[in-house]
C-alpha cells in the first residue's frame, strides 16, 4: 500500500472500490477499480460528443457494464471519482473553467449525476491532479509526500503534492497551470492569454509553429511532414537531421527551464514526468535531471527526476484516494 501522507494512513486499513472517469478531450476511459488494481476498464470515444451534459449518460452505461450490467449495491462500491481536463473545484465537486474544452462544464451538476445515475457520491478533480495522486498511491511517487508532476503532451501540465496534500488553493488553480508558467519575455502568445508560456513554447500544440518558424527550415526533412508532433520530431532528430536536433533540443531546455521553476516553486523530493512525450524518456530524462541537478537552489541535496509508471491507468488509479479521503462537499 501506499504511504503518502494523509491518503497513505487512510488507505491501508480496508479494501476499497471505486468508479474512476478519466475524461479526455477526445476519449474517456472508465474503471472499476479495486484499492491499487483496476479490475475492469473500457475506453470510449467522445470526439463527436460536443459537450460534458451530452457524454453523461454513455459514462454511466459504461460504468454499469463494468459492474455486471448493475447499478452497485449495498455500499460494494465506494464513489465515483472523475478527472476533467479543466479547473475542477475538488471541495464542490464542480467544474470552475474550462479554457475551451466543454465549455458546460461548470454548468454541469456533476453530484446529481452521480447519484440519479449510479446511486453513489461523486468526486471531481482536475485530470492533472488525478493522475498524480494515482502515480503517487500506486506509481512512481509511492513513498514520496513531496511530489510534483509534469505531463507532456497536446499541452503541459503541471500538479504539486506538499506534505502529503494535494496543492489547491483559493480557486482550485494552484499547482494545476505549471505549463503556464513563463519561460520567455518576448514569447509566442498561449492559449491562456499570456506570452510565452512553457506551453507556447515546446508543447504538441506549439510544435508546428515553432518547426514552421524555424530558420533553415526548408533544408529540413521536418517540412514533409503536415501534423508534426514529438514522435516525428524526435525519430527525425535520431536520424541526424540539423534543425529537428535543435529544435529538439530548445524543447528540452524549455521543459528542464520549467521544471527548475517548479522545483523552486513546490519544493518537492521528486518530479514525476508523463505524457506520450515520455515515449523518449532515453533521451529527456537524462538531459532534464542534469539541468535540475545543475541549475535548481537545492542546498539539501539532489530532486529525483523519474519517469512516470502507469502511463494512462494513473487517473484511474488516483480514484480510490480521492474517494476515500474526500471530505464533506459543501454545496
Ligand atoms: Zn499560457
Amino acid at each position: 500500500m501506499a504511504q503518502n501522507g494523509e491518503y497513505g494512513r487512510e488507505l491501508e486499513q480496508r479494501t476499497m472500490k471505486c468508479f474512476s472517469i478519466d475524461l479526455g478531450g477526445t476519449h474517456a476511459t472508465c474503471g472499476l477499480v479495486e484499492d491499487d488494481k483496476i479490475l475492469a476498464s473500457e475506453t470510449l470515444n467522445v470526439e463527436d460528443a460536443g459537450s460534458l451534459a451530452g457524454i453523461l449518460p454513455r459514462l454511466a452505461e459504461s460504468l454499469k457494464r463494468l459492474n455486471g450490467g448493475m447499478i452497485p449495491q449495498g455500499g460494494e462500491v465506494s464513489g465515483v471519482a472523475i478527472g476533467l481536463p479543466v479547473i475542477v473545484d475538488f471541495y464542490r465537486g464542480k467544474a470552475l473553467g474550462s479554457n475551451g474544452k466543454y465549455v458546460d462544464a461548470d454548468k454541469v451538476d456533476l453530484q446529481s449525476w452521480g447519484r440519479e445515475s449510479l446511486g453513489l457520491p461523486l468526486f471531481a478533480e482536475n485530470d492533472a491532479r488525478m493522475a498524480l495522486l494515482g502515480e503517487a498511491y500506486a506509481g512512481a511517487g509511492r513513498g514520496f509526500e513531496n511530489i510534483v508532476m509534469i505531463t507532456l503532451g497536446t499541452g503541459i501540465g503541471g500538479v504539486a503534492m506538499i506534505e502529503g496534500k494535494l496543492l489547491r488553493g483559493k480557486h482550485a488553480q494552484a499547482g494545476c497551470i505549471g505549463g503556464h508558467l513563463p519561460v520567455k519575455v518576448e514569447g509566442r502568445k498561449c492559449t491562456c492569454g499570456a506570452v510565452g508560456c512553457a506551453e507556447a513554447e515546446a508543447s504538441g500544440w506549439a510544435l508546428p509553429l515553432l518547426v514552421k518558424e524555424w530558420p533553415d527550415i526548408k533544408d529540413s526533412s521536418l517540412r514533409r511532414y503536415e501534423n508534426i508532433g514529438f514522435r516525428e520530431l524526435f525519430s527525425e532528430a535520431a536520424r541526424g537531421d540539423r534543425v529537428a536536433c535543435e529544435i529538439r533540443d530548445h524543447c528540452l531546455r524549455v521543459w528542464a527551464t520549467v521544471t527548475v521553476g517548479l522545483v523552486h516553486a513546490y519544493d518537492p523530493e521528486i518530479v514525476i514526468f508523463g505524457g506520450g512525450v515520455m515515449k523518449s524518456a532515453d533521451i529527456i530524462l537524462p538531459y532534464i535531471k542534469s539541468h535540475v541537478h545543475k541549475y535548481a537552489w537545492t542546498p539539501w541535496g539532489k530532486v529525483e527526476v523519474r519517469a512516470a509508471e502507469l502511463g494512462d491507468n494513473a487517473a484511474l488509479l488516483g480514484g480510490i484516494p480521492m474517494v476515500s479521503h474526500a471530505k464533506p462537499l459543501s454545496g
